[in-house]
């Protein structure tokens, strides 16, 4: 059990489809005691049961654009936690209409909206949660491809994870003085409620899973496993680091498959 003794704090949780869930049962099945935030009211019936499911009863309001939250969250932590080792940061939202259409028409209120949640979020988590966290502690946060390369549609989301992985290296840079590491997962699409706003991804899926290498599309626990990896001493000497775990996605500079509208088949590389 890698992260046996090991205590942290789970922002991101939505539902059993959300990544952060994911991550969070596994860093639970190797030995974590967890602690976990949810949105508002709505959401706090899914994470109440996903928590106790995960052994914890340890669950806080928060929306990380609120100051007061973030002040709350840190002295609730202090209270009834105590010092802890590890954070997940699985936050972002851009509205709807900037997710579908032209980047072009991105409006100043969409890319302000995006970058406050899904960026300065984790600056500001990270701020917040710093003096608690234990010396050798991690940080991880979820990334996508369409932040180093366009994906159709990620749009202002593609930028606002350019500044994430941004913000990953100078976090990793200023926390590294205390042996506290700061990494992100570059996660392959997977259906959950944040990409069902993202025009066209179910084609996008499809897509992913005829052209990556590995011919499947990464699940919830897969990028669970790799960041139990990532938030653990067996990832000690790993900071800063953009790690994709997406069936091999990334490396492709051009899909053995692709298709028509009407889903034909009209490349298939011949591999044999
Ligand atoms: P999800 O909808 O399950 O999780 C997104 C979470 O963000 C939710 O729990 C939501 O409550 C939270 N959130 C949104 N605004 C917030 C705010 N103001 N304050 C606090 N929390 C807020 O979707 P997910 O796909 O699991 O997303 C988690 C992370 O993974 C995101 O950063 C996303 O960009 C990233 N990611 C997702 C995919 C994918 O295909 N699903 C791929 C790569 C990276």
């Amino acid at each position: 059990m890698i992260l046996k003794g090991k205590k942290g704090l789970i922002v991101g949780v939505a539902n059993n489809k959300s990544i952060a869930y994911g991550i969070a049962k596994i860093c639970h099945e190797q030995g974590a005691e967890l602690a976990f935030t949810f949105l508002n009211d709505a959401l706090k019936k899914r994470v109440e049961p996903i928590a106790a499911e995960l052994g914890s009863d340890k669950i806080y309001e928060l929306d990380i654009n609120n100051d007061e939250h973030l002040a709350n969250l840190r002295a609730s932590l202090e209270k009834d936690f105590g010092k802890f080792d590890f954070v997940l940061h699985a936050v972002a939202f851009a509205p709807r209409e900037a997710l579908d259409g032209k980047f072009i028409d991105t409006t100043k209120d969409a890319f302000n909206i995006a970058m406050q949640t899904s960026v300065y979020s984790l600056i500001a988590l990270t701020n917040a949660v710093e003096p608690l966290l234990n010396d050798n502690g991690a940080i991880l946060t979820l990334s996508y491809l369409g932040g180093v390369k366009f994906v159709p549609h990620y749009n202002v989301m593609g930028v606002a994870k350019a500044a994430l992985e941004s913000s990953v290296r100078y976090l990793a840079h200023d926390l590294g003085e205390r042996g506290i590491r700061v990494n992100a997962i570059s996660a392959g699409p997977i259906k959950t409620l944040a990409a069902s706003g993202i025009g066209d991804f179910r084609l996008i899926l499809k897509y992913n899973e005829k052209n990556a290498p590995l011919k499947r599309n990464v699940d919830i626990f897969e990028v669970g496993k790799s960041g139990a990896y990532l938030l653990s001493d067996f990832a000690s000497a790993v900071t800063g680091e953009i790690h994709y775990v997406d069936c091999g996605y990334n490396i492709m500079g051009m899909g053995d498959i692709a298709t028509d509208d009407e889903g034909n088949t009209i490349l298939a590389i011949d591999k044999n």
